[in-house]
């Protein structure tokens, strides 16, 4: 296993820390103030567009696509490191490179399973960043960390297919930018469990599908949301199916395995800019005569939040490497272990952050407060943590034959 760049992912990664640093880091504060004028939790700011155009012209975009066409050829390996970049300023970075959830799966799958129809209406547009996507899954009715809990129908009707359910935490669908969403819904009711699902791209116009509303997640409103959307017998053409019929929940572990990485590496990302913000504020702040850097207890939080983060990336590093040279099924129990390990590291950073800065910790001035909520619903989001520790267990639990024989070591 080794883990040295090659000569164009460390040439990637270092074009990408600059424009995260210099460019994006200092625009937050216009993207704000664009965002407060507007009125609209939903806007599209100008400088989200403008950052877009620098990225580009410098090769920072679609880095996510392996595809050195479409894409920046680049291994998921290769990729990770950009990736942690882009989670130091998760709501503009990612975006301004193209390379933002959940337009970067969906683009996936359109790459993998799309036909040339479907890659020319939506793939391309997306590789443009000229419009926006959403991938609905969850359902307010089922338990959705069950997959095959999914009850949303798509029957066929002659040509068409009508969808009828209710979906919800669908990020993104909120925006108007958001022209289609990918549905997995049921076709074959009377199938095995795994293959009773399909997917079906359906265009954010077409009536009968109503945006409901707009939940907050932890009192935040993320850009886009995570919205409920209704399916009333929307009818499409059959030829918006995605793959095969029945093939839905193998797609959806398709989309999985790589797009676990760039969110576990933005997680990262996130973490070492709080630890970032730790240690300027530990030694600039005095209570009580003395640098809060020069206290025991805050060491030990710098010096536990730095061990775990360097845990957690390596553990992520392993997995990419798993994926590119064995696949993501291969890999599972590892995609499965870092999606458990790097919210919790993002979780006990941010924590001790906030309590570190005091008052502002829990402010907007700084991003702890907003990097801690992304931790907690980061544990849920994809798969709650303890459906991915179930997982692991299970793969650790097969290595050993049921029932043998338990041998005392002293006898
Ligand atoms: C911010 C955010 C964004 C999201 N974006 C999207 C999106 O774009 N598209 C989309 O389709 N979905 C999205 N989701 C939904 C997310 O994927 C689901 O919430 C998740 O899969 C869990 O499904 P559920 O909410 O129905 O929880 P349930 O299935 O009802 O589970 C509830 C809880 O039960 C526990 N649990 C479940 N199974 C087990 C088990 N085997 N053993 C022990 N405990 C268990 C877990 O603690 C779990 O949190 C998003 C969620 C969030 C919070």
């Amino acid at each position: 296993m080794d883990f040295t760049p090659t000569e164009r992912a460390a040439e990637v990664s270092s074009a990408a820390e600059t424009f995260v640093k210099e460019r994006v880091i200092p625009a937050e504060a216009v993207y704000r103030r664009q965002m407060e004028e507007s009125g609209d939790p939903d806007h599209h700011p100008e400088i989200v567009e403008d950052l877009k155009t620098e990225a580009r012209a410098q090769g920072l975009w679609n880095l996510f696509l392996p595809d050195p066409e479409d894409g920046g050829g680049l291994s998921v390996l290769e990729y990770a490191p950009v990736a942690e970049w882009t989670g130091w300023s998760p709501e503009i970075a990612p975006e301004t490179m193209n390379c933002n959830a959940p337009d970067t799966g969906n683009m996936e799958i359109l790459h993998m399973f799309g036909t040339g129809e479907q890659k020319e209406r939506w793939l391309a547009p997306l590789l443009d960043g000229a419009i926006r996507s959403s991938f609905s899954m969850t359902e307010p009715a089922v338990a959705s960390s069950d997959a095959t809990n999914i009850s949303t129908r798509i029957e066929t009707d002659g040509d068409d297919y009508v969808i009828t359910g209710r979906k919800w935490f669908i990020s993104g669908a909120g925006s108007p930018r958001c022209k289609v969403t990918i549905v997995m819904g049921v076709t074959d009711p009377d199938a095995h469990g795994h293959r009773q699902q399909s997917m079906v791209l359906v265009p954010m116009d077409t009536p009968g599908l109503t945006v409901e509303r707009s939940p907050s997640v932890f009192g935040y409103h993320d850009r886009g949301g995570h919205v409920q959307i209704h399916f009333d017998g929307v009818q499409v053409p059959r030829s918006n199916l995605l793959g095969e019929e029945g093939g839905g929940f193998a797609i959806a572990q398709a989309r999985l395995g790589p797009g676990r990485i760039h969110h576990c590496m933005r997680a990262i990302g996130m973490a070492e800019r709080s630890l970032e913000l730790m240690c300027q504020r530990a030694q600039n702040r005095k209570p009580f005569g003395k640098a809060l850097s020069d206290q025991g207890v805050i060491g030990e939080w710098i010096a536990e939040s730095r061990i775990r983060i360097e845990q957690a990336r390596l553990l992520i590093l392993k997995t990419a490497w798993m994926i590119d040279e064995v696949g993501a099924k291969a890999a599972r129990t590892e995609i499965s272990a870092i999606k458990v390990a790097a919210p919790a590291v993002l979780e006990f950073v941010t924590r001790r952050g906030m309590q570190l800065f005091g008052a502002a910790g829990f402010t907007e001035d700084f991003p702890l407060a907003n990097f801690h909520a992304i931790s907690h619903w980061l544990q849920i989001a994809d798969g709650p943590d303890e459906v991915h520790k179930r997982s692991v267990a299970r793969m650790e639990l097969a290595k050993h034959e049921p029932g043998a024989e338990f041998v005392w070591p002293r006898e």
